[in-house]
């Protein structure tokens, strides 16, 4: 009797060690999915470039992201969320190319003295209705000049044939090339801003067409990286 009770004892001990077992590897199975779910999840992946690469870096500034919403049209359309969008639609494209994106709000504390291969902000213009077209500019005391036109350039070639804007070069204000953003990061970083086009004559663009839009940013991130940085490049 004594024995009998051991030997079940036992045996059900032994299959409470296996439930568990059982219940562990489920649980790193489902973490494990899970985990990756998120690290893939374009949202997390703004914040984890390192996961994405070892590709060359590029920083993406969404502009008013998490500050305001930037121009307001009389219908609601926001300003930020176009630059989000666009944002977001570009650094997946880029991430595809082999690069490594990070997405930072209006005013991240990470732009202090940033660090990357290249910095692009993202901003829209007006809700005027009968202007139309984008325009890229950069800080006016570039501590690295010739690299940053080389950045504008590109930018206006790509974005120009990606989207069939007209560059709109009279209304280049002195606000984007002192742009805060500009001016906060690394001296050596090369960075510029870009304005879109305008949410009132360019609104289908900007809010069916955000595709071709991130096309245009990628192409021109993508030129000016292979001729600047041309050794870190991706091959793709
Ligand atoms: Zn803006």
């Amino acid at each position: 009797m004594f024995r009998q009770s051991s030997a079940h004892g036992r045996a059900r001990s032994c299959l409470g060690n296996i439930a568990t077992v059982v219940k562990v590897v489920l649980l790193v199975v489902v973490g494990g999915l899970l985990l990756l779910e998120l690290v893939n999840s374009p949202r997390l992946g703004d914040f984890l470039p390192g996961f994405q690469s070892k590709g060359p870096l590029i920083g993406l500034l969404a502009g008013h992201w998490q500050n305001d919403s930037g121009a307001v049209c009389k219908d609601g359309l926001r300003e930020v969320d176009i630059n989000l969008e666009v944002a977001r639609r570009a650094a997946a494209l880029l991430r595809q190319r082999g690069y490594r994106v990070e997405i930072l709000p209006e005013f991240s504390a990470k732009l202090n003295g940033y660090q990357a291969d290249v910095f692009l902000a993202i901003h829209s213009d007006s809700c005027i209705e009968n202007l139309s077209g984008f325009k890229v500019a950069r800080m006016t005391h570039s501590s690295v000049p010739e690299r940053e036109d080389l950045l504008v350039q590109a930018l206006y070639q790509a974005y120009g044939e990606a989207t069939g804007l007209k560059p709109h070069l009279n209304t280049v204000t002195e606000d984007m090339r002192q742009y805060h953003a500009l001016r906060r990061i690394a001296p050596e970083t090369p960075g510029a801003i870009i304005e879109l086009g305008f949410m009132g004559g360019d609104r289908y663009l900007l809010t069916h067409e955000q595709d071709r839009v991130a096309v245009g940013i990628a192409n021109g991130l993508s030129a000016f990286l292979r001729q600047y940085a041309p050794t870190a490049t991706p091959r793709k």
